[in-house]
């Protein structure tokens, strides 16, 4: 299936077998930058999903008993695969979701190091020795994987989040059923080509294409599915949190922002400036962890904008595949649609546009507002684009009250050289993540990674999900 022209036509592996959809039906995949045809891909039924969970159930009686060097083995044979198959991952980043390549290719080196972070997992499946009250009684706690993890992905950092959270699942003794983003299914396809190579047990990791809308129920409703992990919106991350509460399946949940920066009057604007743009203007705005929000204390807000207004206007807008280019299409008419609401929202009501607001084909300019206020809908909703607000505060205590004046926790920052304000920050942040004198976006594969409030539920990352994708058992030997 190589060469870009080529018409791609993507199937569910289940069981280890490549198979369509049970009735046959297709649905298209666009080339986000164009609207082309990208693919076509088997779009899953509900029976479909339960072949896959049954599948994932079946394979997990003897998955579990596999030893840590195994799937330690299988988890580096996938990276060493991968490695080989950087072209076509890559490939399918820029085309199928219209990554610039310099993000396509921090998502591919970012997964490989999901992919062996989880392979040291394998390892330190640990319990622990507990004393007991009881004479001659010894007593441990033993850590055992939960079953099947039913992991559903969003379509902007597809590879990131298919890395870590199936390598993680596979990597404690869980196998996984694999929804991927209607938007991104082939990078799943990809991946699934790699996992089988590398000779993970049939069974073990199993993908269904299709829309989430329709058949994510049957996924997160089964009552075979023994966890869900879910990264997307936060109106669909609270249904699902909904059905997992029903049913007791323990979840974490990933889901979107309004990440503040506050930049004190101290800090260093030739370092603050480059971190800036790279905080927000990533993939266009569309990542979660993205600064919208930015509180630049007053001495520096003049110059703070004039500066931020010259930078933005040089990111690159070219040929995806050129590295100079930042700014990516936005994904869906829905997407596009949104983002011109806010922008146009925001004009309506009184906002100066200081850069960007014009569109090139399916590119939006990355924008930047000042004079934003409480109503204007940027002031508060996710835009998940490339828009973000300017305010000036009079200190730090506004610019830490305006920070938290929000529904969403997932990442925040902090710019200072006094140290007591940035800790200040870090412990009163509302934030499940703050990064003092660096940007909001960050992520590694071993740090506690999550959010609070409308931002989600739980973290991942290997300790993490280590935690979350395994039950301690009790046990005791009266001697
Ligand atoms: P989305 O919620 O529209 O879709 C995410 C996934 O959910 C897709 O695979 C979709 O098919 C599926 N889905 C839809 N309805 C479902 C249902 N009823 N049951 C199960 N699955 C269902 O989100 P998106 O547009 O793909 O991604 C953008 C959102 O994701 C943003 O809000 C962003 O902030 C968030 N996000 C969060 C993180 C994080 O780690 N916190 C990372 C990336 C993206």
């Amino acid at each position: 299936m190589d060469g870009r022209t080529d018409i791609r036509s993507l199937r569910h592996y289940i069981g280890g077998q490549w198979v369509d959809a049970s009735g046959g039906a297709t649905f298209d995949v666009l080339n986000p930058l164009d609207d082309s045809h990208y693919a076509h891909a088997a779009k899953g039924t509900a029976d479909d999903v339960r072949k896959a969970v049954s599948a994932a159930k079946e394979a997990f009686t003897s998955y579990k008993e596999t030893t840590p060097t195994e799937r330690e083995r299988w988890l580096l044979r996938v990276a060493e695969i991968m490695e080989t198959r950087q072209k076509d991952l890559v490939d399918c980043l820029i085309d199928e979701i219209g990554s610039p390549v310099q993000k396509a290719m921090f998502e591919f080196t970012k997964g490989l190091t999901m992919i062996r972070a989880a392979a040291g997992m394998c390892r330190n499946v640990r319990g622990e020795t507990i004393p007991s009250d009881r004479p001659g009684t010894f007593s441990m706690s033993i850590r055992e994987p939960l079953g099947v993890v039913a992991v559903i992905t969003p379509f902007n950092v597809p590879l990131i989040k298919t890395t870590r959270l199936v390598a993680n699942a596979l990597a404690v003794g869980n196998t996984v059923v694999h929804l991927p983003s209607e938007m991104a299914p082939h990078l799943t396809v990809l991946f699934a080509e790699i996992v089988a190579e590398a000779g993970v047990p049939e069974g073990a990791y199993n993908v269904v294409t299709g829309m989430g809308a329709e058949i994510g129920d049957d996924l997160t409703g089964h009552k075979d599915v023994d966890f869900v992990t879910f990264t997307g919106s936060t109106v669909v991350g609270q249904h699902i949190n909904e059905i997992c509460a029903k049913n007791k399946t323990p979840n974490t949940l990933e889901l979107g922002g309004k990440s503040p920066t506050i930049i004190l009057a101290d800090a260093d604007l030739d370092k603050v400036m480059p971190l800036a743009a790279r905080s927000m203007f990533m993939f266009a705005g569309q990542a979660c962890i993205a600064s919208s929000r930015f509180y630049v204390e007053r001495p520096l807000y003049d110059e703070f904008v004039k500066r931020f207004a010259m930078i933005v206007g040089k990111l690159g807008m070219g040929d995806l595949r050129d590295p100079n280019t930042v700014i990516a299409p936005a994904i869906s008419p829905r997407q596009r649609d949104r983002i011109k609401t806010h922008i146009e929202d925001a004009r309506a009501k009184g906002a100066t546009i200081v850069a960007g607001g014009e569109w090139v084909g399916n590119r939006c300019q990355p924008t930047l507002l000042t004079d934003v206020s409480d109503d204007m809908t940027v002031c508060r909703a996710e835009t998940f684009g490339p828009v973000t607000s300017i305010y000036p505060v009079d200190s730090y205590e506004e610019g830490l009250a305006k920070a938290n004046d929000t529904e969403y926790g997932l990442s925040s920052a902090i710019f200072t050289k006094d140290i007591d304000k940035a800790f200040h920050f870090a412990r009163n942040s509302n934030a499940g993540m703050c990064h003092i004198n660096g940007p909001t976006i960050h992520d590694e594969a071993h740090v506690p990674f999550g959010g609070n409030g409308e931002s989600g539920v739980g973290r991942e990352g290997t300790d993490a999900d280590m935690e979350a994708m395994t039950e301690l058992k009790w046990v005791t030997v009266q001697l």
